[in-house]
């Protein structure tokens, strides 16, 4: 018997102990491990958000720096946006539910980000750029995630994959919907590519009393982040309510089941870097030196060269 073939049986055996209802001996179900509350804060030019990571309880889950969301229908909670800042040595990944935001940079890239679109933006050396909203009243909601870079490659060249909602598959299953901005899940391919955390993204709206289970490579880290309702998550379907994120710790899958009214759920995992992180603001290096070196480069206007 195989060392891989003995160690499954042994998984399929503490699965059974658990009360878990899984037949097969894999995949193994993740389990939450911690459960913490979004902390309210403001950024940009006085955005009202919150913040599920990158704050003082929980500011890094490699290879994952920061997710805020922004959810207000007051539009003196979101109108100042994001003016004209830097980035570099990571990725910005935004992602709306409703309402519309236009980014633009100092190369002239620019685009409109409407309900159900997606935006990975691989800042890599630099970007300078605005992010506003590109209305004046009703609700904006959205999101916006911060992903780590390798070392070998902080300093690529910067890449936008712009997603528009229709190109965003959706698919029924059990009951709850399940859109792939990233990665693969019942079939369906997310329209991310090339990314070196090689990331699953998918936006779970649960129906009442539907389970529904996605694989995770064992090696990634994974969280999700319960947007509307209340989510039981992981084997224990540890009960997760609005505005707090999961850590699953431990697996190759993910359960997730709708109680009560349903519940909707961002589910990430990625390749974690285990390499040192520094940041500051808008930067995120490996070293102080480096960090001193973007705001240098920043300050003389050699941040994009
Ligand atoms: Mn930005």
């Amino acid at each position: 018997m195989s060392l891989l073939t003995r160690r499954t049986v042994l998984s399929g055996a503490s699965l059974t102990l658990l009360g878990c209802t899984v037949k097969s001996a894999t995949p193994t179900g993740r389990d939450v491990s911690r459960v913490l509350p979004a902390m309210p804060t403001s950024d940009g030019a006085g955005v009202r958000l919150n913040r599920a990571l990158g704050h003082r309880d929980l500011s890094l889950l490699d290879p994952f720096l920061l997710l805020d969301e922004f959810h207000t229908d007051n539009p003196n909670d979101y109108l100042a946006g994001f003016p004209e800042h830097p980035h570099r040595g990571f990725e910005t990944v935004t992602y709306m539910i409703h309402g519309a935001m236009e980014h633009r940079d100092v190369l002239g890239n620019q685009g409109r980000l409407g309900p159900g679109s997606a935006q990975w933006m691989t800042a890599g050396k630099g970007i300078i750029h605005s992010e506003m909203p590109k209305q004046e009243r009703g609700l904006m909601w959205g999101f916006q995630l911060w992903v780590n870079l390798p070392k070998s490659r902080k300093l690529i060249p910067p890449r936008y994959q712009d997603i528009s909602a229709d190109r965003i598959p959706e698919t029924v299953v059990d009951g709850s919907r399940v859109r792939v901005i990233a990665g693969s899940a019942f079939g369906e391919s997310g329209p991310i590519t090339g990314i070196d955390i090689e990331p699953t993204f998918i936006d779970v709206a649960l129906g009442k009393g539907s389970r529904v289970v996605q694989p995770v490579p064992a090696g990634h880290t994974t969280f999700a982040f319960v947007t509307e309702g209340t989510a039981r998550l992981g084997v224990s379907r540890r009960e997760v309510p609005k505005g707090h994120l999961a850590i699953l710790e431990k697996g190759t899958s993910v359960e997730l089941f709708g109680e009560g009214e349903g519940g909707r759920v961002l589910l990430l995992a990625g390749r974690p870097f285990a390499e040192p992180v520094a940041r500051a603001g808008p930067f995120v290096m490996n070293t102080e030196d480096e960090l001193r070196q973007a705001f240098d480069d920043y300050r003389n206007g050699r941040l994009l060269l």
